[in-house]
């Protein structure tokens, strides 16, 4: 039914689960998996010392985030394309949903931010609002990690 599926990580809980259900999903429909992993941008320019480090260390993380999950779902059997990018991360998710035609955007709840009392972080209520295709949104207790 899903040929190319989003997922978006941040390597929190939440995500883990995001990251299972699109697992069975890909294998289940053969469908590509486009692991998509932002980082926030900054204001500075390329070539100034602290911003270049800056940039340099928030991608690393982030890839060091996607690169983890695609292998996760390589070694499953799934094909995985990972996406590493700036800025804020619904837009992002947003964009690259668009622009590879996914069909799905799976992803968590909650990521890492601090308030626990809220039910969606800021990026999940954006992408739900936002999205064109449907959107699975997983969170703690609802799927089993292996
Ligand atoms: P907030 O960021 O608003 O403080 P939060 O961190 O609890 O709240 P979100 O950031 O909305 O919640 O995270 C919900 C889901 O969005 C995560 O489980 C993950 O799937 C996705 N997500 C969050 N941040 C990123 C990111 N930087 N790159 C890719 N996906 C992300
Ligand atoms: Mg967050």
């Amino acid at each position: 039914m899903f040929t190319k599926i989003l997922l978006a990580t941040d390597g929190s809980p939440d995500a883990e689960r995001a990251l299972a259900y699109a697992r069975d999903l890909a294998i289940q429909d053969k469908a590509l998996v486009f692991v998509v992993s932002t980082f926030p941008p900054v204001p500075g320019q390329l070539g100034n010392p602290w911003y270049d480090r800056w940039i340099v260390s928030n991608m690393s993380k982030s890839e060091k985030v996607a690169k983890e999950a695609a292998e996760k779902l390589r070694k499953a059997g799934a094909e995985a394309v990972v996406e590493v990018l700036e800025g804020p991360p619904a837009d992002a998710i947003l964009r690259v949903a668009d622009s590879q035609k996914c069909d799905l955007i799976i992803m968590g709840t909650r990521g890492h931010g601090a308030l626990v009392s809220l039910l969606l972080g800021s990026v999940s209520h954006r992408v739900l609002s936002q999205a064109r295709v449907p959107v699975l949104v997983l969170k703690n207790g609802q799927a089993k990690i292996h």
